[in-house]
């Protein structure tokens, strides 16, 4: 029977919070009686430096529910960090980590659905929204275009899938290794590998509070993925100059044809030609420098390359 650890980050979640204390806490109990988790399970709620009462709220519910864990950030760092700091800590205890938001939006229900495919040998199982009917049309096509666009770049991501998921230990402590200071959680769990799998549910409203996750963050965690995952953008730009370097070639022909022709004006054709040239040079050139600065950026943030999740060494002190 595993060990079973919710990981929910909060920030300002002071109305939300009594209530998914209460349903988490139901739900953690099934869990127990049905043997599905053990009875080590938690749920650890991770503050992210909320200005409101709510890290009151978690040390009073650990005082009164034993299931209650919870961990203190020193300030905001924003949903993904809040979420790998609870991850982290979980994994020295737990056999595995199911990450949820506090507003509940994910369905609970299909816990059991994570963790029996756990127990038939999945080490990371992705929480997968079948219907998007209940989004506003805005955030609907945004987020639709944005899991392709993120495809067209060649980054590995989930279709739907936001930050609900189970993750083991061993996948846990493949994740302690990414050292990235720019997160990108969705981005990073499908490089781990592994055995994995998916589980389909329906994505509800938000039953109090409001979203903490206003357009301007909405914004930069997006940039964020394509940033960290993709040097693509950079390629484009280079692409971009070696276009308009060919343009300027024709330009050139075409003004010196007309230059012949007696047809231009005086000093036209030369100005021309050096304004597409030299523009045209000086975005391949940035572009170029760009590939570079891409290359070390990826260095610098020391992914681990591969992780052996076995090994047999057929020694004779086995
Ligand atoms: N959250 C956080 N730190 C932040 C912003 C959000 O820990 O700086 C948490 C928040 O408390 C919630 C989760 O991230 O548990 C998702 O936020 P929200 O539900 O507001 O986002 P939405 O569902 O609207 O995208
Ligand atoms: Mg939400």
């Amino acid at each position: 029977m595993p060990t079973v650890y919710f990981v929910v980050p909060c920030y300002n979640e002071e109305e939300v919070l009594p209530e998914t204390v209460k349903r988490l806490g139901e739900k953690l109990n099934e869990l127990i009686k049905s043997g599905l988790a053990s009875e080590k399970s938690r749920m650890m709620f991770i503050d992210d430096g909320s200005k409101d009462k709510t890290w009151n709220l978690i040390s009073q519910y650990a005082k009164d529910n034993h299931f209650v864990a919870g961990v203190k950030l020193s300030r905001n760092r924003g949903h993904q960090n809040a979420l790998l700091s609870g991850l982290m800590t979980a994994k020295e205890y737990c056999d595995c980590a199911i990450s949820l938001d506090a507003d509940l939006q994910d369905d609970i229900n299909v816990i059991d659905e994570f963790i029996k495919k756990y127990n038939e040998g999945c080490e990371i199982v992705y929480g997968v929204r079948s219907s998007r009917e209940k989004d506003t049309f805005f955030k609907r096509s945004t987020a639709q275009g944005y899991y392709k666009f993120m495809k067209a770049l060649g980054v590995e991501i989930v279709y739907n899938h936001a930050d609900y998921r189970l993750m083991g230990k061993n996948a846990l402590e493949a994740l302690s290794e990414y050292s990235e200071v720019n997160l990108f959680l969705r981005g990073i769990v499908p490089l781990i590998g592994y055995r994995c799998d998916y589980v389909y549910y329906e994505r509800n409203e938000r039953f109090a509070g409001e979203s903490k996750y206003p357009l301007k963050k909405m914004l930069k965690f997006a940039v964020d993925g394509i940033t960290s995952f993709s040097v693509k953008p950079l390629k484009i730009i280079s692409n971009i100059g070696t276009i308009i370097c060919i343009l300027s070639i024709i330009g050139f022909i075409y003004a010196l044809v007309s230059f012949f022709m007696g047809s231009a004006v005086a000093g036209w054709a030369s100005t021309m030609c050096s304004i597409w040239f030299l523009g045209g040079l000086q975005m391949l050139c940035i572009g170029i420098v760009g590939t570079y600065v891409g290359k070390i950026y990826s260095e610098v943030k020391r992914r681990p390359r591969y992780r052996i999740e076995k090994t047999i060494l057929n020694n004779d002190g086995e």
